[in-house]
């Protein structure tokens, strides 16, 4: 029995670290979270500053048509003016005329003030495409680095998976079974055995009779504790380092 519960030591040790190394492998991924959050926002700041740029570039095409349809009515009238017959409707066109052109001159200085808007929205844009740059590649070290660890962690499972089987030599099926059950209980966190320190369970700190605290020491089967379900042992048999 004694030979059992070092044998079952052993694996749990070997088991134990399966299962943190398991655990890094499901976090792993999301240190990229971080990361990957980081893109999206700035992905979303190169849409708005494209958005900008598209919505100023619309705006003095806009004004760019009206000022075209002005000159052209503008040219129209100008056209007419010399068929008018008498001064006052002369005057009166002419008067039309030179309103319009007011008008257009207005137009032009609001197309003009587009231009500088529009070199400002584009410099923006500019900005914000190369942060996104940059930040895309931060990502994608954080990737490579998250995938080199990645790969370490599963070749030191693989190891482990062959030491496991060495570890498993021996240990008859019953007390296997319990074993496992015990280990991968999600109530264990890949601890299927724990010490007697003092008079408590190792695992969960409670107190055990001093029943169950005999049957440990007897070592004559697997003593279970009541509270946390993990393979009791006595501590004086943790080797002395
Ligand atoms: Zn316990």
């Amino acid at each position: 029995m004694s030979d059992l519960i070092e044998k079952l030591r052993g694996l749990q040790q070997v088991d134990g670290e399966i299962y943190q190394l398991r655990r890094q492998q499901e976090s792993k991924p999301l240190e990229l979270q971080e990361a990957m959050a980081r893109v999206a926002s700035q992905e979303a700041k190169v849409k708005a500053a494209e958005a900008h740029l598209k919505s100023l570039q619309l705006a003095q095409k806009d004004k760019e048509g009206e000022l075209q349809t002005r000159e052209g009515n503008v040219k129209k009238l100008q056209g007419q003016l010399f068929q008018l017959k008498t001064n006052k409707e002369y005057s009166t066109m002419q008067h039309e005329i030179d309103t319009l052109k007011a008008d257009s001159s207005l137009i032009e200085e609001v197309i003009l003030k587009f231009f500088d808007e529009i070199e400002t929205a584009t410099k923006a844009r500019q900005q914000e495409q190369q942060a996104l740059a940059s930040i895309q590649q931060e990502f994608q070290v954080e990737e490579k680095r998250v995938k080199a660890d990645l790969a370490v962690i599963q070749e030191r499972v693989g190891q482990l998976q062959s030491s496991r089987t060495s570890a498993l030599e021996g240990i008859p099926k019953p007390a296997l079974e319990t074993y496992e059950r015990i280990l991968n209980s999600r109530y264990t966190n890949g601890v299927a055995m724990a010490p007697l320190i003092k008079e408590s369970c190792g695992g969960c700190h409670r107190r055990m009779p001093p029943q169950v605290l005999n049957e440990v020491l007897i070592k004559a089967k697997l003593v279970i504790c009541e509270n946390c379900n993990r393979i009791l042992y006595a501590d004086d048999e943790k080797p002395t380092v």
